[in-house]
């Protein structure tokens, strides 16, 4: 399949490449690693594909500073491009690439204006991250912030996307779309999630690059799991016979890598299991800087197991 197309004619790589070289360069100058700039605009830019109050991203930047932040409260011209006056106004907008204007939707701008922000608290992660709570006012934000930086930093590199189907296809296993059944075993009202019904002991790998977020007995969802991907996706592994030796909340995994095997725990104290067929109930949450929702994952689902047919195939 061809690179996708975002608007002009940039393949992925291209535009992950501008990227990275706007994030070194600010990295250069301000000496806020280009990782935590990168998990920032990251992090924005998952946020804006999520939200319609804030207007889609001009450039390869995705950091979007309210007008009133960037130009300042009492600024009387919230369009202002002045760099002088709005420092005056106490904005935050400064001229990154020196055209002697500050302009919110200009990459450099935006992105040295974040970096010279965070520089005013040190250039340590302790100090950057008390600058980000002081930005952001989330917990969870700085939650996300924080996997993306781990990721980054340990990979090298922005594409973080690919992803793999959780059961290895040379099993038995079956499953069809049942999103928001009444039915089903997820432990909430509606049916947030897949069933893939396989044998007990049958392997379940990570779906993704990610941080292993929550690890643990749940009443409902038994022996489950939560990874936080690049795109403040959160995929749910749940009624799981076991967890892969030495697996740790805090970790990183990879796509395909193993998290532990099917089972049928749940639906009571811990330990609790066989109330119903083993399978591995697997759903995903998407976070947009507010609030956090279930959407269906059987379409996602469906991608990846085509995928893994398509690989074997080409053996
Ligand atoms: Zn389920």
């Amino acid at each position: 399949m061809p690179n996708q197309v975002l608007g002009a004619d940039k393949s992925i790589e291209q535009i992950n490449q501008e990227r990275m070289n706007l994030f070194k360069k600010a990295e250069t100058i301000t000496q806020i690693p280009w990782y935590v700039l990168a998990s920032v605009d990251q992090y924005e830019r998952n946020v804006r594909r999520t939200r319609n109050d804030i207007p889609k991203a001009k450039g390869v930047i995705g950091i979007y500073i309210r007008p009133e932040v960037w130009a300042g409260m009492q600024n009387p011209d919230q369009s202002d491009t002045n760099p002088t006056s709005i420092s005056l106004f106490g904005g935050m907008g400064i001229d990154g690439n020196g055209d002697g204007k500050a302009e919110p939707d200009n990459d450099e701008d935006v992105l040295f204006t974040f970096a010279a922000y965070l520089l005013s608290y040190g250039i340590d992660l302790e100090n950057i991250k008390i600058g980000l709570w002081d930005y952001y006012q989330r917990d969870k934000t700085i939650g996300l912030i924080s996997g993306h930086m781990k990721l980054f930093q340990k990979y090298g590199r922005l594409d973080l996307d690919q992803h793999s189907f959780p059961v290895p296809i040379r099993f038995n296993y079956s499953f069809k779309n049942t999103w928001g059944d009444a039915r089903g075993w997820g432990g909430r009202r509606i049916h947030e999630g897949t069933d893939i019904f396989a044998n007990y002991g049958v392997p379940v790998s990570s779906t993704c690059y990610g941080i292993v977020e929550m690890k643990g007995w749940n009443r409902f969802g038994g022996w489950r799991l939560g990874i936080r991907d690049s795109s403040n996706t959160y995929h749910y592994f749940a009624h799981l016979n076991g967890f892969a030796d030495g697996l740790q909340v805090g970790q990183i995994v990879e796509p395909g890598q193993l998290i532990g095997s099917v089972g049928s725990s749940g639906y009571g104290p811990p330990g609790t299991s066989g109330k119903f067929p083993p399978h591995l109930h697997y759903g995903m949450y998407k976070d947009n800087g507010r609030t956090e929702w279930s959407y269906d994952p059987y379409p996602q689902l469906k991608v990846w197991e085509r995928a893994e047919y398509r690989k074997r195939k080409r053996k």
